[in-house]
């Protein structure tokens, strides 16, 4: 009996440690991580831990785990977040890998449009390759010319590699480019000899474009002469220039015929270089001035003492001040009339409406206000000037070579040429010194106005 009493407490003995083993067992916290215990996140995205479950016997105390650890998605490499949980002694711990890979490929960007030359090898039109993680990475391209195509591979530092094509189209369809030697428009005398000076040509894919030059000067004839420059590339794409040699007779042509240079709209920034020319070569002009630019309000002065005319072109310039009426148009003729005189010791006799008298543009404010204005001004004992020949400088867009034409070629068809030109333009200042060397070459006689000048009138504006 006492054996069976032992075997029985032996049993329950065993019966019990098993069973607070097991207790043991289930009363060690639980915490399972949500999503996989390794991940990887991609370069500069955003890591949102996927989170965990924590357990104790049948309790959630998911809120009892402490975490540790950041993971910083701007710098590549594996970063730990550990888990901790301890709920009265009993202790669980779990850790997740986190790994900031990068993925991304670099990008390649080619420059051009992979037009190349028949017979010729592919000149590179330039490419760049920017990594998100590695920066420009140009210099480690690769590029491979393979069956009319050009391929560009690179790869960054975690071996992620970019492979583009770049397809050649093999065409020439741009025309050769024809400079002129010297301007494309020529003034030369009768009985001199016009020596071809010939043109540069190039070409995109052509070393040695054909250049043909047809036409001839007779130089012993007045007229006007053309010269076409044709040039041809391999491909057969062609273009032409024409230069004009203009043959006048010097000795009929400027000589017993006057020239009145005539400068509106200044003093402004460009005024003391047209000063310098005028001075360079000895001719005098005449100023009509406004104030739209004070700061050059002493050039006024300047244009005096260097002996050029001076003249009132009104002190605002705006259509809708001076047409409002004859005596608004005399108080801005009167207040640029008292700069002068502060500048030069003496007013004006002198003025040229803005736009001319023959303007339209008073209609929209006082129509004919133009005619008695003159009437007015006249009786004043003030004389106004048009001009006879308008240089174009102040309409479209003037070049040095259209204003010198447009005065060379028009002036001394009478005998007083009374030249419109603007002194804040650069293409007049640009064109002034050949335009006067021609007109002296020609035998001109440059003269200023006065009062008692030469006048030239248009027909006044007339409304409708
Ligand atoms: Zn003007």
């Amino acid at each position: 009996m006492k054996r069976e009493i032992d075997f029985i407490i032996k049993v329950l003995f065993i019966l019990l440690l098993s069973l607070i083993s097991i207790l043991i067992i289930f009363t060690k916290p639980n915490i399972t991580l949500r999503g996989n215990e390794v991940m990887e996140v991609n370069y500069n995205s955003e890591f949102k831990d996927p989170g965990y479950i924590a357990t104790f016997i049948i309790h959630n105390v998911t809120s009892k785990v402490k975490v540790k650890g950041v993971v910083d998605t701007t710098k590549l490499g594996e970063y730990k977040i550990e888990y901790d949980l301890s709920i009265s002694g009993f202790k669980n711990h779990k850790t997740r890998i986190v790994k900031v890979v990068d993925k991304k490929k670099p990008i390649i960007e080619l420059s051009g449009n992979g037009n190349t030359c028949p017979g010729k090898s592919y000149i590179e039109e330039g490419y760049k390759a920017i990594d998100e993680i590695d920066g420009d990475l140009t210099e480690f391209v690769k590029t491979e010319v393979k069956d009319n195509s050009v391929i560009y591979s690179v790869s960054d530092k975690s071996g992620n590699n970019e492979t583009i094509t770049r397809k050649l189209n093999i065409i020439d369809d741009v025309k050769p480019t024809i400079t002129l030697n010297g301007s494309d428009y020529i003034t030369i005398y009768t009985g001199s000899i016009y020596s071809e000076m010939g043109a540069n040509v190039v070409d995109n894919c052509d070393d040695t474009p054909k250049l043909d030059i047809n036409g001839s000067v007779d130089s012993s004839r007045v007229g006007k002469y053309n010269i076409t420059y044709t040039a041809t590339d391999k491909s057969g794409n062609i273009e032409s220039v024409i230069r004009t040699v203009n043959v006048v007779d010097r000795l009929k042509d400027g000589i017993g015929k006057n020239v009145y240079l005539t400068f509106d709209d200044g003093p402004g920034g460009l005024t003391s270089q047209f000063l310098d020319v005028l001075d360079r070569y000895g001719v005098k002009a005449t100023f009509f001035v406004t104030n739209q630019f004070p700061n050059y309000q002493y050039l006024i002065g300047e244009e005096a003492r260097r002996g050029h005319a001076i003249a009132v072109h009104t002190y605002t310039h705006s259509y809708d001040v001076v047409y409002n009426s004859v005596d608004s148009y005399i108080n801005d003729f009167n207040r640029m009339n008292e700069i002068i005189k502060q500048q030069t010791g003496s007013y004006s006799n002198m003025f040229r409406y803005p736009g001319g008298s023959s303007n339209t543009v008073h209609c929209s404010r006082n129509p004919g206000v133009t005619r008695l204005i003159a009437d007015k001004m006249l009786s004043m004992g003030y004389q106004y000037f048009d001009w006879n020949l308008s240089s174009g400088d102040a309409s479209g867009y003037p070049t040095r070579d259209s204003v010198y034409r447009t005065v060379v070629n028009n002036v001394g068809a009478v005998e007083n040429t009374v030249i419109l030109m603007h002194d804040i333009k650069s293409a007049t200042l640009a064109a002034l010194p050949s335009i006067i060397e021609n007109l002296q070459s020609r035998g001109f006689t440059f003269k200023t106005l006065n009062k008692n000048s030469f006048a030239p009138h248009h027909s006044f504006g007339v409304c409708r």
